[in-house]
């Protein structure tokens, strides 16, 4: 049994001053003591915040190699583009995703929610410490011939016995409304969840709302006007809404959707999801420091968590970000959004991740029986509590 002691104990959403974590030998919580004032042998002190293990909602372990590679501030267009044209030109995969889920372990991650275009990072997952969830990442490019879905199913019916799987759709501008429908189905028969790239710019939208804007143009526009068009099969309807308001309505009705990113999501989007699938259950899950690398942007944070949503932090992926690190993605929402407290954040990125992955029976949360692990974050401003650029998070348990 290890007595674990420290400025505070964060329980998954409140902070506990001076109170002791009781863990047994397997990891397990068995119960937190509050106001211990007689220390006994076996105590440990730690002069910092004890938390669960975090869960990093939202990562790509496969583009691991692109670290570095990419340049930042172009837009999302032009970023597909380059991991497009990049796309087999590297090398080092292997070793470069060892390193990253090496990277997270040190860094305090416990569980990942990761995208995997190919099963290139299977090995590496199923050999690591960390749980990972796979979400297959399908996209048609609204081509009608598409096998994707067909590709999609063999890979989830050869592994969903020996890792936990989904097939999830890729992001609202590269499929169609019949892939996103395929995909509901399935996830309805194996009641798994869903993840989506969502309103990641607003050229998403316009594609949307009036079938215009930089998107539009690369997936549709005229061949002979751009010789880089995809040239897509399917013309794309008239629906004149947000993606969101959109294709919301094809999700499968008992499955989690984690929505990614929501740089351009709005009060009206909210209010459209909360009125119209009130029994939908999704999650936001924000990457911040990826969107500041690809376009200089920061999701509204302060609007998802208003309207209490189950908000998660994703690190994305070494493609658009120079490190795996939770705690800097932390730092980057609490400097944007300084009325944000750290126990709010905190909950994003332990209780919300594992609530978004549907692993809270065991991550999250210090409760009795779950075995979320233990992270000690050190150098924190206690005066203001705050995080500081110094701030570390050190795996205990
Ligand atoms: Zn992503």
């Amino acid at each position: 049994m290890r007595k674990i002691k420290a400025q505070y104990i964060f329980d998954g959403s409140r902070l506990h001053k001076l109170a002791t974590l009781v863990v047994n030998e397997g990891g397990g919580i068995e119960t937190i003591l509050h106001n211990t004032t007689n220390e006994t042998a076996c105590e440990e002190f730690f002069n910092g915040i004890v938390c669960p293990g975090f869960v990093n909602a939202h990562c790509h372990l496969e583009l691991s190699h692109y670290r570095n590679r990419i340049p930042q501030h172009e837009g999302l267009p032009q970023f597909i583009k380059n991991v497009v044209k990049l796309r087999g030109s590297l090398s080092g995969e292997l070793e470069a995703m060892q390193a990253a889920d090496g990277e997270m372990q040190q860094n305090g991650i416990v569980a990942v929610g990761d995208i995997s275009n190919t099963d290139g990072s299977f090995s590496v997952k199923q050999h690591s410490s960390i749980y990972y969830h796979t979400f297959i990442e399908l996209l048609d490019l609204f081509n009608s011939n598409s096998k994707e879905f067909e590709y999609g199913k063999k890979l989830f019916s050869t592994h969903f016995h020996t890792m936990p799987l989904s097939l999830t759709p890729h992001a609202p501008y590269t499929c169609s409304r019949k892939l996103i429908e395929r995909i509901a189905l399935h996830a309805n028969e194996y009641k798994y969840p869903l993840s989506i790239h969502n309103q990641e710019c607003e050229a998403e939208n316009e594609m949307y709302r009036s079938n215009s804007g930089t998107l539009y143009e690369q997936m549709f526009a005229a061949d002979s006007k751009n010789s880089e068009t995809i040239n897509a099969k399917l013309p794309f309807p008239q629906y004149g809404k947000t993606s969101l308001q959109t294709y919301s309505t094809w999700l499968p009705c008992n499955s989690h959707t984690l929505f990614v990113h929501n740089t351009h999501t709005t009060q009206a989007d909210i209010d459209f999801l909360k009125h119209n699938y009130p029994d939908l259950n999704y999650s936001f899950v924000v990457c911040p420091q990826s969107n500041a690398y690809i376009a200089h942007e920061i999701p509204p944070f302060d609007v998802l968590l208003n309207n209490k949503l189950n908000v998660a932090i994703g690190t994305d992926s070494l493609a658009s970000n120079s490190k795996l690190n939770i705690v800097s993605e932390l730092l980057a929402l609490q400097q944007a959004f300084p009325n944000v407290s750290l126990a709010e954040l905190l909950t994003c990125s332990t209780r919300n991740g594992a609530q978004a992955l549907g692993i809270q029976k065991q991550f999250g949360t210090f409760e009795k029986g779950k075995t979320p692990g233990v992270v000690l974050l050190e150098h924190i401003d206690f005066t203001n509590m705050r995080l500081q650029n110094n701030t570390t998070a050190l795996r205990l348990i």
